[in-house]
């Protein structure tokens, strides 16, 4: 509204523009904010301006050809980043970015028993489960179980992020296939994509229960993809499998995991509170995201 508009329109039509204005945008963004109080009143550092901020370095100019996945991973986080560092705390209406800093700590022991202690030992109980049960999980090659993770997907009507129903009532097209590809160690350290499963032994031969896509470029990995087979759930498979893909980060074996910072799991306020509860006791906390490279797109 110009200076002039101001002038010539009467204050209570101005005041009526204004909460017709903050109207729409409570009922537009209701859900983010029903979501976020009680889900971040579980952390110290609510209200939002005295969260930690990170600043990510995704390594645009690192020059080893892995733009696909930066690429990806700055399109996904970019949503959950602050836009202005002027801007003190997060804008009221942006989501908050949910992320474990891996350097707190010492290792996986470290992280485990912080994951016992918020869960009183139930998720390790329950990935233990799962293993006495007879899964097992790996890194798998890109897209190598494609029909396997259809299947999946399936499995499920209703997931925490909504109702998978494409998925459900059609099947595959036959040119989807697992291909069993074994997994290729990333052309770069620093950017790449690993897809990790979870097996078990059927009659039917072995059967993809659990499913992980990450990304990494820089010093963040980011989760794209977590699922779990509907009928596996209740054995501790997605448990057992996000155990496994921690001590992965934190035992730093892989050169592939040097540098690994931040890994981040969407955001606080989406999916439904069982999605935040899972997040939350794996030990993700709410943090304010910025990009730190110089030359973000
Ligand atoms: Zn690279």
């Amino acid at each position: 509204m110009s200076l002039v508009e101001k002038v010539l329109t009467p204050p209570a039509v101005r005041r009526n523009a204004h909460k017709a204005k903050l109207l729409w945008k409570r009922l537009f963004f209701w859900p983010l904010h029903a979501a976020r109080k009680p889900r971040l009143s579980n952390f110290a550092g609510a209200p939002r301006s005295t969260l930690p901020i990170v600043r990510l370095r995704l390594e645009f100019d690192h020059g080893c050809g892995g733009g696909d996945s930066s690429l990806s991973v700055f399109n996904s986080i970019k949503p959950l980043t602050r836009r202005s560092r002027a801007v003190k705390g997060a804008r009221a209406f942006a989501p908050t970015p949910m992320v474990i800093d891996l350097r707190e700590h010492q290792g996986f022991d470290d992280w485990a028993k912080k994951v016992s202690k918020l869960t009183e030992g139930k998720y390790r109980r329950s990935a233990n489960k799962a293993r006495r049960l007879g899964y097992v999980t790996r890194t798998i090659g890109i897209d190598s179980y494609k029909r396997s993770l259809h299947a999946l997907t399936a499995s499920k009507p209703r997931r925490s992020k909504g109702v998978v129903v494409v998925a459900s009532i059609l099947g595959p097209p036959p040119s989807v296939i697992d291909t069993k590809a074994p997994p290729i160690p990333p052309a770069c350290p620093r950017h790449w994509r690993v897809d990790w499963g979870a097996f078990r032994d059927t009659d039917d031969g072995e059967r993809l229960d659990a499913y992980a896509l990450l990304m990494r470029a820089g010093d963040v990995v980011w989760v794209q993809a977590f699922i779990g087979h509907g009928a596996a759930l209740t054995d501790g498979v997605t448990k057992l499998l996000m155990f496994d893909v921690m001590r992965w980060l934190l035992e730093r074996r892989d050169p592939a995991v040097e540098g690994v910072h931040y890994l981040v799991h969407g955001y606080a306020e989406e999916g439904r509170v069982g999605l935040f509860d899972w997040k939350r006791y794996f030990a993700f906390e709410p943090m304010l995201l910025e990009i730190g490279d110089a030359h973000a797109h």
